[in-house]
């Protein structure tokens, strides 16, 4: 071997080592859709293709945030205006899909997730992202004025893009699902770039695939009464949502009202502080979430059976958590915390 090749061979191991010494460490962006900061880890990438993929996901949440906003005008606005005088509303592709999802889980969870009840939502004054709302709950007259109609995302008929209603009561309120199918399409486009490992954490409601290098992504669950219950690793490719009643409410006096609405009451889900789901995806999780705190504390586990769940961790007022054998194999509880493990086959699938 000559010295030019000797020279040669050296400049393209050090050029290697540098490469792999870029690839073996974290990028990280943050983004601000629907009044969260979402963050972004991707493991394994070079400068050039985490600069790509950030540029790319902050397209899409920019576009999610104006599409999918329940209140701030824009795509899904345009829509609740024209369902609720009767007319064709034109959505697009992710809106069909989030409706199409939703009639099923609506279905599947007996009506307590319903993305329907947007005027609900809007009488208790939860189309805000100032929390908390100071003053006292809705008159029981305008509740029952809005439940006697019995909006349902089964009222719309899909054709293609075009959606129509026969009952004028339907709203369409996103807030209970688009955290999670965000999340979803925010991997799937980081696969379509060919990236391996990443986490999409939405203020601690998340989906995650691959690894954080030679360990797995860990992340802290909330606990309703402040600091974490505990941690967990997150296997692979999966999703982790908690939907809990202690962030955003109404206060009047000693009352608090929580934002999740019991769709058949009309009245806000009381008596569960938070419910961590694992499912495969984001939309479900989140769903799945938001269904279980309003089967509340004695309905949960018919739920999650109805929705195939096996990973669910449920905190009641006093901070005690309940938890099928499943969850309880992949949480790492906080040593002062009280639990309980609810015999799966008494309510839940195995
Ligand atoms: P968070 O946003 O705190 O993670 P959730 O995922 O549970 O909480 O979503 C709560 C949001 O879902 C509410 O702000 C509202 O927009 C909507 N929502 C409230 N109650 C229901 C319900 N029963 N079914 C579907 N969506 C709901
Ligand atoms: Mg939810």
């Amino acid at each position: 071997m000559n010295r030019s090749r000797i020279t040669f061979l050296a400049v393209c191991l050090l050029l290697l080592a540098a490469c792999q010494q870029e690839q073996e460490q974290e990028h990280s962006a943050s983004f601000l859709v629907f009044g969260t900061i979402v963050e972004v880890k991707l493991w394994g990438v070079s400068d050039e293709q985490s600069e790509q993929s950030f540029g790319e996901l902050q397209q899409m949440f920019q576009g999610m945030h104006r599409d999918w906003h329940a209140w701030e005008p824009g795509r899904l606005t345009q829509i609740n205006l024209d369902l609720a005088t009767g007319q064709v509303a034109t959505a697009d592709d992710d809106i069909v899909a989030m409706l199409q999802q939703s009639q099923v889980l609506e279905q599947e969870t007996g009506g307590r997730f319903n993305p329907a009840i947007g005027a609900l939502i809007r009488l208790w004054g939860f189309h805000t992202s100032d929390y908390p709302i100071i003053g006292p709950a809705p008159a029981q007259t305008q509740i029952s004025a809005i439940l006697e109609q019995q909006p349902s995302s089964q009222d719309i008929h899909i054709d293609g893009l075009q959606l129509r209603s026969g009952n004028r009561a339907v709203q369409l309120d996103f807030g209970g699902i688009a955290k999670g199918y965000a999340v979803d399409l925010a991997i799937a486009r980081l696969r379509e770039l060919g990236i391996t490992s990443a986490i999409v954490n939405a203020g601690g409601d998340l989906r995650a695939m691959g690894q954080h290098g030679k360990r797995l992504w860990r992340v802290a669950i909330r606990n309703p009464g402040g600091g974490n219950i505990g941690t967990l690793e997150v296997r692979g490719d999966e999703a982790v949502f908690t939907s809990g009643n202690y962030e955003r409410y109404r206060q009047d006096q000693q009352t608090r009202y929580p934002h999740i609405l019991d769709p058949r009451t009309g009245w806000p889900a009381q008596d569960i502080a938070s419910v961590t789901v694992i499912a495969a995806e984001g939309l479900l999780a989140d769903a799945a979430a938001t269904a279980l705190v309003v089967a509340g504390l004695d309905g949960w586990p018919t739920v999650a059976r109805a929705l195939a769940l096996h990973k669910v961790a449920v905190v009641d007022g006093s901070g005690t958590v309940f938890l099928t054998a499943a969850m309880e194999n992949r949480i790492q509880l906080d040593g002062e915390v009280q639990r309980v493990v609810v015999p799966v086959g008494a309510t839940l699938l195995p």
